[in-house]
Formats: C-alpha cells, structure tokens, sequence
C-alpha cells in the first residue's frame, strides 16, 4: 500500500472494507454530495462512480447533484459531469447511497430524500462532524480532499486510475488545498498530486479552467468585494460582503461567487477572513477561512454551520448585512483575542 501520511491504517481498512462490502450487496448505487458543490464534492462523487462502473461493471451507479441549480461554470469543463442527474423527486429507492464529501445531512438539500428512501447509507467524507449520520461510513479529517480517500479506495482495490478519474481528483485536491496553500496541503496531499499527474491528469489544463475562466461579470463583481474590504481588531479579523443586489448590477452568477472570500483571506495580517453574503432566498451565507491557529469551525458552529478549522461556513436568518455581522463579528472577535 503507498502512502506517505502516518494515517491509521486499521482503520482505513475498516472503512474500506465497509464499503465494499455495502456496494457488494447492492445493485443500485447512488451517490451524492453537499449543495453549493465545490471541486472536492463533483470531482470526489463522479471519480467515486467511474472506479466502482470499472470494478463492478453490472450495478447501476448515478451520480447526483444536490439540487437543480445549475453546475458551477467553473467546474462544467469536469469529464462525467452530463452524467450528474437532478434529484427530481420520482427516484426509484437504491440498495446503497454514499455520501461524499458530506458531514451534515441538511447540506444534500433535495438529494436528501433520495438519501431517505435508499436501503442503506454510507458515508465516505473528511469534515469533522458532530452530527454523523448513515447507517455506516469512514470519516477521515486528517485528509486534506476527499479526493485523496478516493484515490486511496481505488488503489486498495487494486482499480486502475485512468486520465479521466486522475483529471477528477486531481481537481478535487487542488481544490480544496487551495492550489496546494492552505494548512491541509500535506505530504498526502502532494502524494496523491504526483500519483493522479502519473496517471494522466493535467493540472495546467484544470486550473485554467478553474482559476483563468473567470467571466468579466464576476470580475467586476470581485472588485467590488474588493473595494469594500476592512479590518477589525487591529487587522486580526479581514471581511466584506456582496448583496444580492451586486449580482443584479454586474450580472454576474451566484455559482461563481463561492471563491469571493479567497479575495479577503489575502490582506497582509490578517488571520481569519470573513465573506458575507446575501442570497435571493434572503438569508445571509457566512465563509469564514483561517490563516493560521485559529479554529474558525467553532464560530461557524455556533451560527448552525460547520466545516473545518481554516475553512467554514454558515447560513443565517438574518435581513441584512449589518444584521448577520452583527452576530458574527462578536464571535470572531472572542476568537481572535483567545487565540
Ligand atoms: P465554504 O465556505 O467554502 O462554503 O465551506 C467551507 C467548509 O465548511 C467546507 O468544508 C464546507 O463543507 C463547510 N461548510 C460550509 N457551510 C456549512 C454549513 O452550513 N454547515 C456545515 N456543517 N458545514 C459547512
Ligand atoms: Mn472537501
């Protein structure tokens, strides 16, 4: 078995075995991730359904986005992505539903009652989670992607990596590592890059599709955002916000908008990044992303969100921004001044 990270390796068996033992009693398989997908969640579940369509060529797999809102522009270039289907609410029951990429239930949106209606569940992620849900699955935090848990399944089961999966999860590491930056960029991380380019990926090709695509509307959008940058506890705490209003005015797509906050997270000094953001649903979505120490989940928790310790997020019931920050700057200013 390759690999580089001191990771537990009964356990990983254990996980492994679960799963293919949960896909070896089922004919029908389907799997699913969060809503708002980001490179990790569509690259991890369409690479996920290719490795198990290889090894086990008579069950029938389908991928599925959590909700009809279209696929992120960024990530339409992904091969397999025609293959995702909208949960459209006449599915018949499968055998077997796994879950990637996916800590809290509530974040499948309306492929939660495909989730409800399957035989068994099984969960396949890398949050930290205090709700675990599923009959059964293999959590890993320590995984910078789970992207990485995906390749280490297909090489446990001895399955081929072709180019089209290795272009997947290569975009799924480079994704949430933040282009190999952020604190989860480890030896494990750099493995699975150097084993998924051996296979064929292409990672000038993926990130000009993800980082150099940009439409000129939300160009003008980012500059607006940038424009309104500010500091708070003498440049600790970096944050700004978009109003739905400014999608209207730039004409730029809310799909694009997930990346906003890697914008903020750039001011020198500044050791945690805050992102708010009006919906048309009318609420407020919170990104929060940590430079360093501080653990910016504990403040998503406590607004009802989740997520990791550098990058977090939360939706609030809040009309305005002044209204969301409000609530949110306390928190991080309590986290900031502890830490
Ligand atoms: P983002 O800010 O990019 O939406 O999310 C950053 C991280 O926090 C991701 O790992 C994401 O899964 C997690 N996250 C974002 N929003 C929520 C939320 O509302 N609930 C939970 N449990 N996790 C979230
Ligand atoms: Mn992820």
């Amino acid at each position: 078995m390759i690999g580089v990270s001191p990771r537990d390796l009964e356990e990983e068996e254990r996980g492994f075995r679960g799963l293919t033992e949960a896909i070896e009693r089922a004919e029908t398989i389907a799997i699913g991730s969060h809503t708002s997908p980001d490179g990790d969640a569509l690259g991890s579940e369409l690479a996920l359904a290719e490795i198990i369509r290889r090894r086990w060529p008579g069950k029938e797999v389908v991928s599925y986005l959590a909700d009809a809102k279209p696929v992120p522009r960024h990530l339409r270039f992904l091969p397999h992505v025609d293959e995702l289907r909208e949960p459209d609410g006449v599915v018949s029951a499968p055998d077997l539903f796994i879950a990637v990429d996916l800590s809290v239930a509530s974040r499948l949106a309306s492929a939660r009652s495909i989730m409800e209606a399957a035989r068994e569940v099984f969960v396949l992620d890398h949050h930290p989670t205090e709700h675990p849900f599923g009959d059964h699955g293999f959590t890993r935090p320590e995984a910078a992607a789970c992207g990485v848990m995906v390749l280490e399944y297909a090489r446990w089961l001895g399955v081929p990596v072709e180019r089209d999966v290795a272009n997947l999860l290569f975009c799924a590491v480079m994704t949430d590592t933040g282009r190999f930056q952020y604190q989860n960029a480890d030896s494990e991380a750099f493995w699975a890059a150097g084993e998924l380019v051996a296979a064929g990926a292409d990672p000038s090709l993926i990130s000009l599709h993800v980082y150099q695509s940009m439409s000129l509307t939300y160009i003008k959008l980012e500059s607006l955002v940038m424009g309104r940058i500010t500091t708070r506890e003498e440049g600790r705490i970096a944050l700004s916000w978009v109003l739905w209003e400014d999608f209207l005015a730039t004409g730029a797509a809310e799909d694009e908008a997930e990346g906003l906050v890697d914008i903020v997270r750039c001011v020198d000094g500044a050791e945690v990044a805050l992102l708010l953001r009006q919906t048309p649903e009318g609420e407020i979505r919170g990104n929060l992303r940590s430079k360093g120490e501080l653990d910016v989940s504990k403040v998503a928790c406590a607004l009802g969100g989740g997520g990791h310790a550098a990058a977090a997020g939360f939706t609030l019931d809040a009309r305005t921004i002044d209204e969301a920050g409000k609530r949110v700057l306390p928190l991080l200013e309590e986290l900031v001044d502890a830490g």
